[in-house]
């Protein structure tokens, strides 16, 4: 009827022509012509995705983008949630997984180069066990919530991640919420918990699906420029 799908296709074409235009500006030159074109609230979120992407041109490059990653994650969690059971974890990509070779984070810690490739100009942090000292996450891994914050709101007691291949033991229990401990065995601390229906942040936001690490249960390292992770708790 000329109204959701063509109309989705017409403004991703206009998207990936124009760099300049956003969705919703193609939506009203759309409308200039034919007033009644209206693509559904998920095309229109979808268009949104692909713009913030840049308009990627071939299948690898959209395979590979982290929003589209992270879009296809969602999907599957809110399509399980929905079923009332915990996803497959075959069905989970591992944040620090599924690239050449496994990402070692105390290796990864090592290296010259901390800087988050996404965002180059961010220090990187490495969340390390407070009682065992084992690096369980770094900030390429934060899922980020809260953007637009109340100033009313509390600040967050929780990190919140994507799934790493160390919480892999527990999520393969196919339960909707546990505990994630601390993966050293000889330690085995409650670090945190992890909610694929979801979880309020003391922030005030829910997250869904939620991985977290508790603040007070880990030691934030923050990179020096040129100087290197010393050892050092902060
Ligand atoms: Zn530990
Ligand atoms: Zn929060």
């Amino acid at each position: 009827m000329g109204k959701s799908r063509s109309t989705t296709v017409l403004i991703a074409y206009l998207l990936s022509q124009n760099p300049q235009t956003n969705p919703q500006s193609a939506l009203d030159l759309i409308r200039q012509s034919h007033p009644f074109v209206e693509p559904n609230s998920g095309f229109m979120e979808q268009l949104s995705l692909y713009h913030s992407m840049r308009c990627p041109s071939t299948q690898e490059a959209l395979d590979n983008h982290p929003l589209y990653q992270r879009w296809l994650y969602r999907r599957t969690v809110e399509a399980s949630v929905a079923a009332g059971v915990a996803p497959e974890v075959s069905e989970l990509r591992f944040g620090d997984e599924g690239n050449a070779s496994p990402m070692n984070l105390a290796a990864e810690e090592r290296s010259t180069d901390l800087k988050s490739s996404e965002h180059p100009s961010e220090p990187k942090v490495l969340y390390r066990c407070r009682r065992c000292r084992t690096p369980l996450a770094t900030s390429a891994y934060l899922v980020p919530h809260n953007t637009k914050r109340p100033v009313s709101s509390q600040p967050c007691a929780h990190l919140h991640l994507t799934p790493l291949s160390w919480m892999r033991p527990e999520l393969e229990q196919g339960k909707l919420e546990g505990r994630l401990e601390c993966p050293n065995e000889k330690c085995g601390q409650s670090v945190g918990r992890y909610a694929w229906q979801g979880m309020k942040c003391s922030c005030g936001e829910w997250v869904v699906p939620a991985m977290t690490l508790g603040k007070g249960r880990v030691d934030e390292i923050r990179e020096r420029p040129r100087v290197g992770i010393r050892g050092g708790k902060i």
